[in-house]
């Protein structure tokens, strides 16, 4: 009582009403949704400022990280479900099978728990204990395998695609491979809500560009926006070190050189994604590792986002499309997913040492490599 006679000597809280006047309008996407699988997409175009400001060009991330999963592969995942449900190869109850290091894994794991299937997920042995953890506290039955190629018949993929085959009510979705599930959710989904989202800004959309795993997001995507724009928004593709991809858009001829340190993306082949549309592409560039390590530690230090290393690389290439295709161009790519499921090694100085990229980073970056 004493404390609160004592308060009432100052001035009485009575601000006023910030809400008077005001009429509240629910936006289309804040009506509730059909739980985690209606979730999925509609995500919002963020402006990078930092780098739009610099380039006098518009350079802009579709937020895939805020997908529910947390990547631009739940989009890949309910694709994938979906298709092995429209083609009768699972029932009620059934079992999807994948062989996967990461993202699409998380992303089945979350979408088979919403929708009452079992999820079995094969990976190699070299990946992190936090992605194994990962998936087995979300119900995934995780097979850690020795990590040899896919030529070898003990290969992840190939022990996965045997695993359904044993099984009864049980499909392996194959996301290389399967472009009736994965692309398709991008020329369903991602392709049309990019389009919508810039068709109505002065100019429109120049021109789109990302990075590829498996294909789905470039190809779905540059499918869609060339038929809705009939051709004129320019789709490009930005290619890792040791991925074959861009020599062969380019010169047409498949150079692997070197590593990388980026997960998920790069790709020794034309995968069935890309098989269709590989040749709607306007160009392809090249991003070596050290601008990619700069520009994740840019993109906190500057526009305070966290994001991984493939989603860096898509933020590297968008802004070198921007300038190439010059002042007021209006470039989109994809924030794959944040830095989180990689941050030990990402902001570890030790472990960007041993990659040689710490020296890399300028000096008023270094500090943010806490770990
Ligand atoms: N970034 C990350 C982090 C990923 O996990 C993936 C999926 N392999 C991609 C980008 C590439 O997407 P896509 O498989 O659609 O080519």
């Amino acid at each position: 009582a004493n404390v609160l006679r004592s308060s009432s000597t100052t001035a009485p809280y009575n601000p006023p009403s910030p809400y008077s006047g005001v009429s509240f309008q629910p936006h289309p996407h804040s009506l509730p949704v059909d739980g985690f699988v209606g979730a999925v997409g509609n995500t919002p175009l963020i402006r990078i400022n930092s780098l739009s400001d610099e380039t006098g060009c518009e350079v802009l991330g579709k937020a895939e990280f805020m997908n529910p999963g947390g990547s631009v592969k739940d989009r890949a995942a309910l694709g994938l479900v979906k298709w092995a449900e429209n083609t009768g190869r699972i029932k009620p109850g059934g079992t999807i099978v994948e062989g996967t290091a990461g993202n699409t894994g998380i992303g089945l794991a979350h979408v088979c728990r919403a929708k009452g299937y079992k999820c079995v997920i094969y990976m190699p042995n070299t990946q992190s204990q936090e992605k194994i953890d990962l998936l087995r506290m979300l119900g995934a039955e995780v097979y850690p395998v020795p990590a040899v190629a896919f030529e070898n018949p003990e290969n992840y993929n190939h022990q996965a695609r045997r695993h359904a085959e044993r099984l009864d009510n049980a499909a392996w979705v194959n996301q290389f491979d399967n472009f009736e599930g994965n692309r398709a959710a991008h020329i369903h989904t991602t392709g049309p809500e990019i389009y919508a989202q810039t068709e109505h800004l002065p100019g429109g959309l120049t021109a789109f560009i990302c990075a590829t795993g498996t294909g789905g997001t470039l190809a779905g995507v540059t499918r869609a926006l060339k038929d809705l724009s009939g051709g004129k928004i320019q789709c490009w593709l930005a290619d890792p070190p040791g991925s074959v991809l861009e020599s062969f858009i380019n010169r047409g001829v498949m150079e692997r050189g070197g590593g990388s340190i980026t997960e998920g993306i790069g790709q020794g082949r034309v995968t069935d994604n890309l098989a269709q549309d590989i040749k709607l592409l306007d160009g392809a560039l090249h991003i070596p590792d050290a601008d990619t390590i700069r520009m994740i530690y840019h993109l906190l230090d500057k526009d305070g986002l966290y994001v991984g290393a493939s989603t860096a690389l898509n933020v590297v290439a968008a802004k070198q499309l921007a300038v190439k295709l010059g002042k007021g161009s209006r470039v989109v790519t994809i924030l794959c997913d944040g830095a989180y499921r990689y941050q030990s090694r990402l902001f570890s100085k030790k472990w960007l040492e041993s990659k040689n990229l710490y020296q890399e980073l300028p000096e008023h970056l270094q500090k943010y490599a806490v770990l």
